[in-house]
């Protein structure tokens, strides 16, 4: 089936929706990119296809080490086929280190920082450290577990559920980083319902637009070289070029 013969269903900050069948959507994968909650914009060429390509790759990843997800397979380049779920309107967020939201809520005054976690881009979170925030509001904002709870979002078993999947998500994706010298600073995840109530994991995964991915060897000369969506949130070279070179990488081959 042409994506063209597709319902259209609706578009996010970076994919096309379509009704792939009753039980199933197509992703299209566009070259948009966004940053600052919808704030900044552009459009960088192979973006889209990049981006779906690494997706594929670690939902087959995840898949045959037992995560239940939504993957189905890619008839494209640039579009997935998924199963279609009720998803869950908490994203969860997995870091490893201290970046992003976590400092400027600290700098803010909002939150203390975890036990030994120091105030700079980079300190390690021992352990590491799992949040939630909101889904379908206009900003997306930290929740904790009473208010998921109270709202019925997931009810205190999901939420232990989520929690060790999402761990097992970290430690798989950042144990197949080892090899590519690459570190896993932080990510998001997002969830879902089948249709006979079993949460698995949808969205996408391990891709540069939901992680903080730094080069290992100049993290260790205290340097940070993002190879994710940062280059893009602090102007700081070619998105593409940064998310092929991951690709490069993760794979170790050149495409
Ligand atoms: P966003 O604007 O939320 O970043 P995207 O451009 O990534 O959105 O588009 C994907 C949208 O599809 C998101 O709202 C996501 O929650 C939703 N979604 C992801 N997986 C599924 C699924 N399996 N079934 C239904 N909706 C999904
Ligand atoms: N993230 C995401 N979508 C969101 C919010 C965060 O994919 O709506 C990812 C983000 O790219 C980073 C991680 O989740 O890898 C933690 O993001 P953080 O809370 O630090 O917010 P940010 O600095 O990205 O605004």
């Amino acid at each position: 089936m042409q994506k063209k013969d597709l319902k259209y269903i609706s578009s996010g900050k970076a994919k096309d929706i379509y009704e792939n069948s009753r039980e199933t959507l197509l992703f299209e994968f566009t070259d948009r990119v966004t940053a600052f909650d919808g704030k900044k914009k552009s459009e960088y060429q192979e973006k889209g296809e990049i981006t779906c390509k690494i997706a594929e790759y670690w939902f087959k990843i995840l898949e045959s080490n037992g995560i239940p997800t939504h993957y189905i397979e890619c008839p494209t380049s640039t579009s997935m086929i998924v199963k279609r779920l009720d998803i869950i309107p908490v994203e969860v967020i997995w870091r490893n280190y201290a970046a992003g939201s976590l400092l400027r809520r600290y700098e803010a005054g909002d939150i203390i920082l975890p036990d030994g976690v120091k105030p700079k881009e980079g300190s390690p979170i021992p352990n590491g450290m799992i949040e939630f925030t909101t889904k379908f509001e206009v900003v997306d904002r930290p929740v904790d577990k009473d208010e998921i709870l109270a709202n019925n979002w997931l009810s205190e078993e999901e939420i232990k559920y989520i929690t060790d999947l999402t761990k097992r998500i970290n430690d798989i994706i950042s144990q197949e980083l080892v090899i590519s010298d690459i570190i896993l600073a932080d990510f998001k995840v997002e969830y879902g319902r089948t249709s006979d109530g079993k949460i698995i994991l949808a969205d996408e995964v391990g891709t540069p637009d939901g992680c903080r991915f730094w080069i290992k060897d100049d993290f260790e000369k205290g340097i940070i070289t993002s190879l994710d969506k940062d280059v893009f949130r602090k102007d700081t070279g070619d998105l593409s070029q940064s998310y092929r070179d991951l690709f490069n990488k993760i794979q170790n081959t050149n495409v």
